[in-house]
C-alpha cells in the first residue's frame, strides 16, 4: 500500500468519512513527513503547527457533529509566501519583508478557512515570484523531490516540490508567466492557471497585476478540481474578479465527449528537447486512439511572446514594488539618515539581484522616452498574441503542447544567464497574456530520471473541458502514481 502521504486529497477525504483517520492524525503524518524530508527539499519557508493542529481538531469536531464546513474539510493545504494568511509571515521570499506579519487574510485563505482546509504553513518560491527555478529566493534553494541535484522549477518552487515529496496534498501558487504549471511539470504534479478573474487576487502580493492569478497544485486533476472549487469565484475586493458561473468541476470530469485539439507547430520548434517532443507525441497518439481529432495550427506570434511578457511584467513590477518603500512598511535601513537615503538605502539593502534587474528595466521601459517604443509597442503585440488564440479556438477546442521545452535543470546551472532561464517559460507565457486558461500534467519521464509536463490551453472560463481531457490521459497511465523516493 501506498504512504499515506503520497495519497490524493480524494482518497484522504473518503478516509475521514468513514473515520478510519481523523483529521488531527492526518496533520500529524503530515507534519512528521516535513519534518523528515524537509531538510533536504527545503520547500517551507515557515511551519505552524500549534495553529495546524489546532484546526484539525476543530475539524474533528466539527465531522463529529456532523457539521463539516465544506469541499476539503481536513485536509491540509500548503500556502505560498506570496498569498496573505494573518498572523502569519508573508516574505515573498524577500529580505524587505522579512519580518513581516500578514495583518489580513487573501480571499483565497478565507475560501479555505470556510472549506475546512487545515493550513499548513508558507511554501518557498523565487523572490517576489520573480523567476523558474526558486533560486532567487532570499532564504533556501528547494530541491527537485525527484533528484536533489536538480530545480523544482518556479517561481511556486516550494508548493510544487512540497506536494510532489508527499508534505501536503495540495498547495496553491501563483502564475503570471508560468509559475505553476512550469513546477508542477519539472516535479510531476498537476497544476492549474485559471483564466484570469476566476480567481481573486485580493491578498496576493502582486508583479504584474494584468498577468497574475492564483492557482491549485495537486496529485492529480481531481484534486485540481477540489481546490479550484473552493477558491474560484467573484470577489468584490478584486477589480478583475469575473461573475462568471462556477460549474461542478468534478461533476464534469468524466462527461465530456471527444474534441478537436489543436496541435501549434510554433510550440515544437528548436529548443526542445527530443525526449519532451517524443513524450509529446505519444500523447497526441493516445488522443487520436481515443476518437480525438488533432489538428495542426499555427500560432504566428508565439515568438514574440518572452519579449512582449518580459517588457509588460518588468514595468508592472517596478510600479508594484514601489510600495516596499522602507517607510510605510517593509525593511527600513539603519544606515539611513534622511528620507531619501531611506528610500534607497533599504530597498539596495534588501532587494535582491533579480528584482532589481526588474525593477530598474521595468522602470527602463515605462519612462517617457521610451514609453512608445517598448511599453506600448509591447501592449499592441499582446493584442496580436490574443488575436491567434482566439483564431485558433475557431477551428479547434483545446490546444496541447509540451509545458516546458526541457526537464529540470541542475541547481547552479543557469542561474548567472537571465535570458537562459527566461527561455524556460516559452511554451507558458502566451497563455498568461492571454488571460486564458492552462493546466499541466505529467505525461512521461526521461531517461534521467525527471518527469515531461503537458500542457493544455483552453478558452477562456473552460477549465472543466481542459480538467476532463487531461483525466483520461491520467486515467490510462501511471504517471499520477508515481512517487520520487527522496535520497
Ligand atoms: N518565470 C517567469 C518569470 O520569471 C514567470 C514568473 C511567474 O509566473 N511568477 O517572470
Amino acid at each position: 500500500m501506498e504512504e499515506l502521504f503520497f495519497k490524493s486529497a480524494e482518497d484522504l477525504l473518503q478516509m475521514l468519512a468513514k473515520k478510519s483517520l481523523s483529521s488531527v492524525e492526518l496533520t500529524q503524518i503530515f507534519l512528521k513527513r516535513i519534518k523528515a524530508v524537509d531538510p533536504k527539499i527545503q520547500a517551507f519557508l515557515s511551519l505552524d503547527e500549534e495553529r495546524s493542529l489546532q484546526q484539525a481538531k476543530a475539524s474533528d469536531e466539527r465531522r463529529a457533529k456532523g457539521k463539516l464546513l465544506g469541499l476539503l474539510d481536513g485536509i491540509p493545504v500548503g500556502m505560498k509566501d506570496v498569498i496573505a494568511e494573518k498572523g502569519q509571515p508573508l516574505t515573498c521570499a524577500s529580505k524587505i519583508l522579512e519580518h513581516y506579519i500578514s495583518p489580513y487574510d487573501a480571499t483565497v485563505t478565507e475560501s479555505l478557512y470556510r472549506s475546512g482546509a487545515i493550513l499548513m504553513g508558507r511554501l518557498n518560491l523565487d523572490e517576489f515570484a520573480m523567476g523558474s527555478s526558486t533560486e532567487n529566493s532570499a532564504y533556501q534553494k528547494t530541491h527537485n523531490p525527484w533528484n536533489l541535484a536538480y530545480i523544482p522549477g518556479g517561481s511556486s518552487g516550494g508548493s510544487a516540490a512540497a506536494v510532489c515529496a508527499g508534505e501536503v496534498p495540495l498547495a496553491l501558487g501563483s502564475d503570471t508567466g508560468g509559475s505553476i504549471r512550469q513546477p508542477a511539470a519539472c516535479c510531476g504534479i498537476a497544476g492549474l492557471k485559471p483564466t484570469y478573474g476566476l480567481v481573486s487576487r485580493y491578498g496576493l502580493s502582486a508583479l504584474a497585476s494584468s498577468l497574475d492569478q492564483i492557482g491549485p497544485f495537486a496529485r492529480n486533476v481531481t484534486d485540481l478540481g477540489l481546490l479550484l472549487q473552493v477558491i474560484a469565484g467573484y470577489d468584490e475586493r478584486d477589480s478583475t474578479s469575473c461573475n462568471a458561473e462556477i460549474p461542478n468541476y468534478n461533476q464534469l470530469l468524466k462527461k465530456q465527449q471527444p474534441c478537436r485539439i489543436g496541435i501549434p507547430k510554433e510550440y515544437f520548434s528548436e529548443g526542445i528537447d527530443l525526449e519532451v517532443r517524443q513524450a509529446i507525441e505519444n500523447v497526441i497518439k493516445f488522443y487520436e486512439k481515443n476518437g480525438y481529432s488533432t489538428v495542426d495550427i499555427s500560432l504566428p506570434h508565439t515568438h514574440y511572446a518572452i519579449p512582449v511578457y518580459h517588457v509588460i511584467m518588468m514595468a508592472e513590477a517596478s510600479s508594484n514594488l514601489a510600495r516596499f518603500d522602507g517607510i510605510r512598511y517593509s525593511h527600513r535601513s539603519p544606515k539611513a539618515t534622511n528620507a531619501t537615503d531611506i528610500y534607497f538605502k533599504s530597498r539596495g539593502e534588501s532587494f535582491g539581484s533579480e528584482v532589481k534587474r526588474r525593477i530598474i528595466l521595468g522602470t527602463y521601459v515605462l519612462s517617457s522616452n521610451h514609453l512608445e517604443a517598448y511599453y506600448v509597442r509591447a501592449q499592441k503585440v499582446r493584442t496580436r498574441i490574443c488575436e491567434d488564440f482566439a483564431k485558433a479556438f475557431e477551428t479547434v477546442d483545446v490546444i496541447l503542447s509540451p509545458t516546458t521545452p526541457t526537464t529540470a535543470f541542475k541547481l547552479g546551472e543557469k542561474i548567472n544567464d537571465p535570458l537562459q532561464m527566461y527561455l524556460s517559460d516559452i511554451c507558458t507565457v502566451s497563455v498568461n497574456l492571454s488571460g486564458l486558461p492552462a493546466l499541466s500534467i505529467p505525461c512521461g519521464f526521461s531517461k534521467a530520471g525527471l518527469p515531461i509536463g503537458l500542457q493544455f490551453i483552453g478558452k477562456a472560463f473552460h477549465e472543466s473541458e481542459l480538467m476532463s481531457i487531461a483525466y483520461l490521459f491520467e486515467k490510462a497511465h501511471d504517471f499520477a502514481l508515481r512517487f520520487p523516493s527522496i535520497t
